[in-house]
Protein backbone atom coordinates (compact mmCIF):
# COMPACT_ATOMS: atom_id res chain seq x y z
CA UNK A 1 0.00 0.00 0.00
CA UNK A 2 1.69 3.15 -0.99
CA UNK A 3 -0.04 5.38 1.57
CA UNK A 4 1.23 2.95 4.37
CA UNK A 5 4.52 3.34 3.40
CA UNK A 6 4.26 6.88 3.70
CA UNK A 7 3.15 6.77 6.73
CA UNK A 8 6.17 4.54 7.75
CA UNK A 9 8.54 6.94 6.23
CA UNK A 10 7.02 10.04 8.00
CA UNK A 11 7.26 8.38 11.14
CA UNK A 12 11.31 7.35 10.97
CA UNK A 13 12.08 11.37 9.42
CA UNK A 14 10.21 12.43 13.29
CA UNK A 15 12.14 10.23 14.79
CA UNK A 16 15.29 10.65 13.29
CA UNK A 17 15.21 14.41 13.66
CA UNK A 18 13.79 15.11 17.38
CA UNK A 19 13.70 12.06 19.54
CA UNK A 20 10.09 13.49 20.14
CA UNK A 21 8.91 9.60 19.71
CA UNK A 22 11.20 7.33 21.23
CA UNK A 23 12.20 3.93 20.27
CA UNK A 24 11.73 2.50 16.97
CA UNK A 25 8.29 2.33 15.30
CA UNK A 26 8.77 -1.18 13.81
CA UNK A 27 9.45 -2.95 16.78
CA UNK A 28 6.20 -0.67 18.59
CA UNK A 29 3.73 -1.85 15.74
CA UNK A 30 5.09 -5.42 16.22
CA UNK A 31 4.42 -5.24 19.93
CA UNK A 32 0.86 -4.19 19.21
CA UNK A 33 -1.81 -5.89 21.12
CA UNK A 34 -4.46 -5.47 18.73
CA UNK A 35 -2.78 -6.55 15.76
CA UNK A 36 0.50 -7.71 16.16
CA UNK A 37 2.45 -5.49 13.82
CA UNK A 38 0.27 -6.10 10.91
CA UNK A 39 -1.61 -3.02 10.93
CA UNK A 40 -4.67 -5.08 10.35
CA UNK A 41 -7.30 -6.20 13.16
CA UNK A 42 -10.09 -8.82 12.31
CA UNK A 43 -13.46 -8.27 13.64
CA UNK A 44 -15.41 -11.36 13.53
CA UNK A 45 -18.20 -11.51 11.47
CA UNK A 46 -17.25 -8.07 9.64
CA UNK A 47 -13.81 -8.54 8.22
CA UNK A 48 -10.67 -6.39 8.56
CA UNK A 49 -9.76 -3.55 9.28
CA UNK A 50 -6.66 -1.31 9.68
CA UNK A 51 -5.95 -1.12 13.45
CA UNK A 52 -5.50 2.79 15.29
CA UNK A 53 -1.78 2.07 15.24
CA UNK A 54 -1.64 3.01 11.40
CA UNK A 55 -3.83 5.81 11.44
CA UNK A 56 -1.63 8.97 10.13
CA UNK A 57 -0.20 11.15 13.41
CA UNK A 58 0.32 14.71 12.40
CA UNK A 59 -2.86 16.34 12.00
CA UNK A 60 -1.95 19.89 12.88
CA UNK A 61 -4.23 22.14 14.32
CA UNK A 62 -6.98 19.41 14.50
CA UNK A 63 -6.93 18.64 17.92
CA UNK A 64 -7.32 22.72 18.74
CA UNK A 65 -11.11 22.13 19.58
CA UNK A 66 -10.58 18.98 21.53
CA UNK A 67 -8.25 21.47 24.29
CA UNK A 68 -5.72 19.09 24.30
CA UNK A 69 -2.38 20.51 26.04
CA UNK A 70 0.48 21.04 23.55
CA UNK A 71 2.39 19.39 26.13
CA UNK A 72 0.91 15.99 25.24
CA UNK A 73 1.19 16.35 21.30
CA UNK A 74 3.57 13.23 21.49
CA UNK A 75 1.22 10.98 23.23
CA UNK A 76 0.35 8.30 20.75
CA UNK A 77 -1.33 4.65 20.57
CA UNK A 78 1.43 3.75 18.95
CA UNK A 79 4.52 4.93 21.52
CA UNK A 80 2.90 4.07 24.60
CA UNK A 81 5.53 0.97 26.46
CA UNK A 82 3.59 -1.13 28.28
CA UNK A 83 5.53 -2.08 31.47
CA UNK A 84 3.54 -4.74 33.00
CA UNK A 85 0.29 -7.01 31.84
CA UNK A 86 -1.60 -4.23 33.66
CA UNK A 87 -0.80 -1.50 31.42
CA UNK A 88 -0.80 -4.06 28.23
CA UNK A 89 -4.41 -4.94 29.09
CA UNK A 90 -5.32 -1.51 29.64
CA UNK A 91 -3.64 -0.23 26.33
CA UNK A 92 -5.96 -3.22 24.73
CA UNK A 93 -8.82 -1.66 25.95
CA UNK A 94 -8.30 1.68 25.22
CA UNK A 95 -7.86 0.86 21.79
CA UNK A 96 -10.65 -1.80 21.50
CA UNK A 97 -12.94 1.29 22.66
CA UNK A 98 -11.33 3.59 20.05
CA UNK A 99 -12.33 1.31 17.44
CA UNK A 100 -15.90 0.30 18.20
CA UNK A 101 -17.15 3.59 19.37
CA UNK A 102 -19.73 3.91 19.18
CA UNK A 103 -20.54 0.22 19.50
CA UNK A 104 -19.71 0.23 23.18
CA UNK A 105 -21.69 0.83 26.11
CA UNK A 106 -19.23 1.85 28.71
CA UNK A 107 -16.35 4.60 29.26
CA UNK A 108 -13.35 3.41 31.08
CA UNK A 109 -11.80 4.59 34.40
CA UNK A 110 -8.21 4.82 34.37
CA UNK A 111 -6.63 3.97 37.72
CA UNK A 112 -3.71 4.59 39.20
CA UNK A 113 -0.36 5.85 40.32
CA UNK A 114 1.29 8.86 39.05
CA UNK A 115 3.37 7.38 36.06
CA UNK A 116 1.49 4.44 34.72
CA UNK A 117 0.33 6.48 31.55
CA UNK A 118 -3.42 6.90 32.25
CA UNK A 119 -3.26 10.33 30.60
CA UNK A 120 -1.31 9.21 27.34
CA UNK A 121 -3.93 6.36 26.85
CA UNK A 122 -6.33 8.27 27.20
CA UNK A 123 -5.09 10.67 24.86
CA UNK A 124 -4.87 8.41 22.74
CA UNK A 125 -8.48 7.45 22.44
CA UNK A 126 -9.34 11.18 21.97
CA UNK A 127 -6.75 11.53 19.16
CA UNK A 128 -8.05 8.52 17.46
CA UNK A 129 -11.57 9.04 17.97
CA UNK A 130 -10.93 12.63 16.38
CA UNK A 131 -9.78 11.22 13.70
CA UNK A 132 -12.25 9.17 13.31
CA UNK A 133 -14.56 12.34 13.15
CA UNK A 134 -15.79 12.39 16.50
CA UNK A 135 -16.71 15.24 18.73
CA UNK A 136 -14.14 15.20 21.20
CA UNK A 137 -13.22 17.31 24.55
CA UNK A 138 -10.14 17.02 26.95
CA UNK A 139 -10.31 18.46 30.48
CA UNK A 140 -8.44 18.36 33.58
CA UNK A 141 -10.59 18.12 36.62
CA UNK A 142 -9.32 21.00 38.01
CA UNK A 143 -9.06 23.37 35.01
CA UNK A 144 -12.61 22.03 34.19
CA UNK A 145 -13.87 23.20 37.69
CA UNK A 146 -12.00 26.78 37.50
CA UNK A 147 -13.50 27.35 34.37
CA UNK A 148 -16.53 27.08 35.35
CA UNK A 149 -16.16 28.68 38.70
CA UNK A 150 -14.93 31.44 37.03
CA UNK A 151 -17.55 32.16 34.13
CA UNK A 152 -20.55 31.67 37.57
CA UNK A 153 -22.69 34.69 37.21
CA UNK A 154 -23.77 35.70 41.37
CA UNK A 155 -26.92 37.10 39.88
CA UNK A 156 -28.22 34.81 37.63
CA UNK A 157 -26.88 31.85 40.37
CA UNK A 158 -25.73 29.88 37.46
CA UNK A 159 -22.82 29.04 35.23
CA UNK A 160 -22.33 30.32 31.81
CA UNK A 161 -23.63 27.56 29.33
CA UNK A 162 -20.49 28.52 26.69
CA UNK A 163 -18.44 26.50 29.23
CA UNK A 164 -20.31 23.74 30.42
CA UNK A 165 -22.59 23.34 27.06
CA UNK A 166 -19.44 21.64 25.36
CA UNK A 167 -18.78 19.46 27.86
CA UNK A 168 -22.27 18.08 28.24
CA UNK A 169 -22.04 17.76 24.32
CA UNK A 170 -19.17 16.25 22.76
CA UNK A 171 -19.41 12.64 21.95
CA UNK A 172 -16.48 11.90 24.07
CA UNK A 173 -15.22 13.49 27.30
CA UNK A 174 -11.70 12.83 28.44
CA UNK A 175 -11.33 13.84 32.25
CA UNK A 176 -8.08 13.89 33.34
CA UNK A 177 -7.03 13.66 37.20
CA UNK A 178 -10.82 13.09 38.96
CA UNK A 179 -10.52 13.96 42.20
CA UNK A 180 -7.51 16.20 41.87
CA UNK A 181 -9.54 19.31 43.72
CA UNK A 182 -10.41 19.42 47.17
CA UNK A 183 -13.60 18.09 47.83
CA UNK A 184 -15.89 21.12 48.57
CA UNK A 185 -19.99 20.55 47.95
CA UNK A 186 -19.54 22.74 45.04
CA UNK A 187 -17.29 20.18 43.34
CA UNK A 188 -18.99 17.65 44.35
CA UNK A 189 -22.13 19.31 43.10
CA UNK A 190 -21.13 20.57 39.73
CA UNK A 191 -19.23 17.58 38.68
CA UNK A 192 -22.51 15.11 39.95
CA UNK A 193 -24.06 17.34 37.33
CA UNK A 194 -21.74 17.21 34.46
CA UNK A 195 -21.51 13.29 34.82
CA UNK A 196 -24.65 12.63 35.68
CA UNK A 197 -25.94 14.83 32.61
CA UNK A 198 -23.23 13.28 30.32
CA UNK A 199 -24.75 9.30 31.92
CA UNK A 200 -28.30 10.35 31.19
CA UNK A 201 -27.59 11.39 27.64
CA UNK A 202 -25.69 8.35 27.19
CA UNK A 203 -22.53 10.25 26.30
CA UNK A 204 -19.25 8.30 26.60
CA UNK A 205 -16.81 9.36 29.11
CA UNK A 206 -13.51 8.44 29.81
CA UNK A 207 -11.65 9.36 33.29
CA UNK A 208 -8.27 9.07 35.04
CA UNK A 209 -7.62 9.32 38.53
CA UNK A 210 -4.14 8.78 40.65
CA UNK A 211 -7.10 7.52 43.51
CA UNK A 212 -7.61 3.67 43.90
CA UNK A 213 -10.70 2.32 45.84
CA UNK A 214 -8.71 0.34 48.50
CA UNK A 215 -6.99 1.98 51.36
CA UNK A 216 -3.30 0.87 51.57
CA UNK A 217 -2.72 2.49 55.03
CA UNK A 218 -4.71 4.50 57.34
CA UNK A 219 -5.28 8.08 56.04
CA UNK A 220 -5.26 7.45 52.65
CA UNK A 221 -7.56 9.18 50.88
CA UNK A 222 -9.35 7.02 47.92
CA UNK A 223 -11.19 7.70 45.44
CA UNK A 224 -15.01 7.56 47.30
CA UNK A 225 -13.46 10.04 49.35
CA UNK A 226 -13.02 12.29 46.72
CA UNK A 227 -15.95 12.53 44.55
CA UNK A 228 -18.39 10.71 47.22
CA UNK A 229 -20.08 7.72 47.24
CA UNK A 230 -23.21 8.26 45.20
CA UNK A 231 -20.49 9.58 42.02
CA UNK A 232 -18.43 6.42 42.59
CA UNK A 233 -21.29 3.91 41.81
CA UNK A 234 -22.27 5.70 38.92
CA UNK A 235 -19.06 5.83 37.41
CA UNK A 236 -19.17 2.20 38.11
CA UNK A 237 -22.23 2.18 35.70
CA UNK A 238 -20.67 3.95 32.92
CA UNK A 239 -17.01 2.74 32.99
CA UNK A 240 -14.87 -0.16 33.45
CA UNK A 241 -12.66 -0.02 35.85
CA UNK A 242 -9.30 -0.62 35.03
CA UNK A 243 -6.03 -0.56 37.37
CA UNK A 244 -3.01 0.19 35.61
CA UNK A 245 -0.08 -0.86 38.52
CA UNK A 246 3.21 0.49 38.24
CA UNK A 247 6.39 -0.88 39.32
CA UNK A 248 6.01 -0.46 42.97
CA UNK A 249 2.74 -1.23 43.35
CA UNK A 250 2.44 -5.29 42.69
CA UNK A 251 0.72 -5.55 46.25
CA UNK A 252 -2.08 -2.87 45.58
CA UNK A 253 -3.30 -4.19 42.53
CA UNK A 254 -3.27 -7.95 43.69
CA UNK A 255 -5.65 -6.45 46.52
CA UNK A 256 -7.68 -4.69 44.58
CA UNK A 257 -8.14 -6.85 41.57
CA UNK A 258 -11.07 -8.91 43.16
CA UNK A 259 -12.57 -5.36 43.79
CA UNK A 260 -12.48 -4.22 40.34
CA UNK A 261 -13.77 -7.55 39.02
CA UNK A 262 -16.66 -7.67 41.53
CA UNK A 263 -17.91 -4.21 40.00
CA UNK A 264 -17.93 -5.56 36.16
ZN1 LIG B 1 -2.10 -2.34 15.67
Amino acid sequence: MPQETTSRAKLKAVTSRSDAIEGEPERDLEECPMCFGTGMEVVPNKGARICVCRKLKSQVGKFERVRLPKRYDGFHFSNYKPQNHTQKEALKLAMSLTMDFPAVDRGLLLMGTVGVGKTHLGVSILKGLTERGFSCLFYEFGSLLKEIQDSYNPNTFSSELGVLSPVLKADVLVLDELGASKPTDWVRDTMAHVINSRYNDKKLTVFTTNYLDERRRDGEEILEDRIGTRLRSRLYEMCKTVIMAGEDFRKTFDRTRGAASQAQ
